[in-house]
């Protein structure tokens, strides 16, 4: 007999459960959030509110709305109005909340006026995890990736763009101009309504010039030398994809490489990832309470003071080399053809002659020691090696940091394989979470506590795979 599922007629009497907790099952993933924020100590992480005001309306716990914003960036819904929404139909939310019903502007001020204590919330999700003996393993891996900022292209200004924007405003006056001087030319001939719409394209144009000076000047008064005007801490950043940069944050997050838990983060502005390293790698090892730890990052984390740090406080850094040699690119022999001679203190070049300490500069901060060979104005390979007359070869105080780091990539051929399979796809899981709009708040501390409650939600996921909903919650209550 061919049929279909049928649903139940409309006009029927059902007997729902009467318990609210009969609608949730017992391993649901809505109870770990529960019991984790029944857990914690509010008062002490700094949430407001935690005392009832003895006067006025009587306001919601922070507990509720904590447990709101927990399930909302679990379940992809971060908007305050949607939350809202979902606490007026949701079964899992009406759970959560017991039939609370907070207003949106109440869950908004809510993740306002609590960043910090928000993000400390975060923090408290690791300090769990490691008492849970889930960081056994001492690599991380260091990635940033950018996220998209409440703020268009268009109302981002760096100096390109002005100069761009104003030449093309100039132009457009100009071809106005002209249209009207046709329009005189041609006594009548042109409707005064087409003269009238030109006028007052002039006049408009004119402002937007006027407005875009004004900019300009606040704009050289930033030490970037760029405004945001909707998000006045997001910066216009480069991204792989030709012309597709964004206006946004750089979000660093390090990964420990069993099972990928997050275990620092960081929201910067910067849109390079070189000064990030050390900074990060600290906060993973105190977050994991390793003593040693290994970091391993991608080419845009090579700096040489940064790796320095890196092994003066102890942490092991595996980042390869830019290959960014001109030498090499034209054809030439570059720095990885010439061998350093430590009990000489010279290097030896691919002619076999030596090349011996000739001077030393200072660049930037750093002490550069410069070599050169007699031998190069009569050398064969000349062509091969130089323009100059003699090849110069340069060469940091600390460079032998950096060859220990090359011998120690050289040994773990599949370190950068065990970078993207741990921390690339956390960017793109959560980049899919987001939607197309990444950050919904403005400023860099809003956005900070936003990325907060994304990782805090992507943690407890995973622990919620790794574990299972039980006895993580078992573990939470102990
Ligand atoms: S040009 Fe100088 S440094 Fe280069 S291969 Fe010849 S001798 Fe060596």
């Amino acid at each position: 007999m061919k049929r279909f599922v049928e649903g139940v007629d409309r006009s029927q009497n059902v007997l729902f459960p009467a318990r609210l907790d009969d609608y949730i099952e017992e391993d649901h993933p809505v109870r770990v959030i529960d019991v984790f924020v029944d857990e914690l100590d509010l008062r002490g992480l700094g949430f407001a509110g935690v005392e009832p005001a003895s006067t006025g309306r009587p306001a919601y716990h922070p507990a509720t709305l904590l447990k709101v914003y927990i399930y909302g960036y679990l379940n992809r819904v971060q908007s305050s109005r949607r939350l809202e929404r979902e606490a007026q139909r949701n079964i899992e939310l009406i759970w959560l909340t017991g039939r609370c019903i907070p207003d949106f502007k109440t869950i908004a001020d809510f993740r306002k006026n609590n960043g910090v204590a928000i993000r400390r919330v975060c923090s408290h999700f690791i300090v769990l995890c490691r008492q849970m003996k889930l960081f056994t393993d001492t690599v991380v891996a260091i990635d940033g990736s950018k996220f998209k900022a409440v703020n268009s292209r268009d109302k981002n200004l760096t100096q390109a763009k002005l100069k761009a924007r104003l030449e093309q405003l100039e132009a457009s006056v100009a071809r106005y101009l002209a249209e009207l001087d046709r329009a005189d030319r041609a006594h009548g001939r042109v409707p005064a309504i087409r003269v009238k719409h030109l006028t007052q394209k002039i006049t408009a144009v004119r402002e937007q010039v006027k407005q875009l000076n004004a900019l300009g000047k606040v704009m050289q008064e930033t030490p970037d030398k760029q405004v945001s005007q909707t998000d006045p801490d997001a910066r216009a950043m480069a991204t792989h994809g030709r012309g597709s940069g964004i206006v946004g944050y750089n979000v660093q997050a390090a990964v420990e490489a069993t099972h990928h838990l997050i275990v620092a983060h960081e929201v910067t502005n910067e849109g390079h990832d070189r000064h990030q390293l050390t900074a990060m790698a600290l906060r993973a090892r105190e977050a994991m309470d390793q003593d040693t730890l290994v970091a391993v990052a991608d080419r845009g984390y090579y700096k040489g003071e940064e790796l320095l740090a890196c092994e003066q406080v102890g942490i092991t850094p595996l980042v390869p080399k830019p290959l960014t040699s001109n030498s090499r690119a034209n054809g030439r022999f570059d720095k990885r053809d010439f061998y350093y001679l430590t009990d000489r203190d010279a290097y030896q070049c691919p002619a076999g002659e030596q090349a011996n300490w000739r001077m030393r500069t200072i660049e930037g901060s750093m002490n550069i020691d410069v070599y050169w060979s007699s031998a190069c104005p009569n050398c064969p390979l000349r062509d091969q090696c130089t323009t100059a007359r003699y090849r110069r070869i340069r060469r940091w105080e600390h460079e032998s940091v950096l060859e220990t780091l090359q011998c120690r990539l050289d040994e773990r051929p599949d370190a950068m394989r065990v970078r993207r399979q741990t921390v690339e796809h956390i960017f793109g899981t959560l980049k899919a979470w987001m939607g197309s709009t990444h950050f919904l708040m403005r400023t860099l501390p809003k956005v900070a506590t936003e990325m907060s409650l994304h990782v805090l939600a992507y943690n407890m996921k995973r622990v919620m795979k790794i574990m299972g909903i039980k006895p993580l919650m078992q573990a939470i209550m102990v």
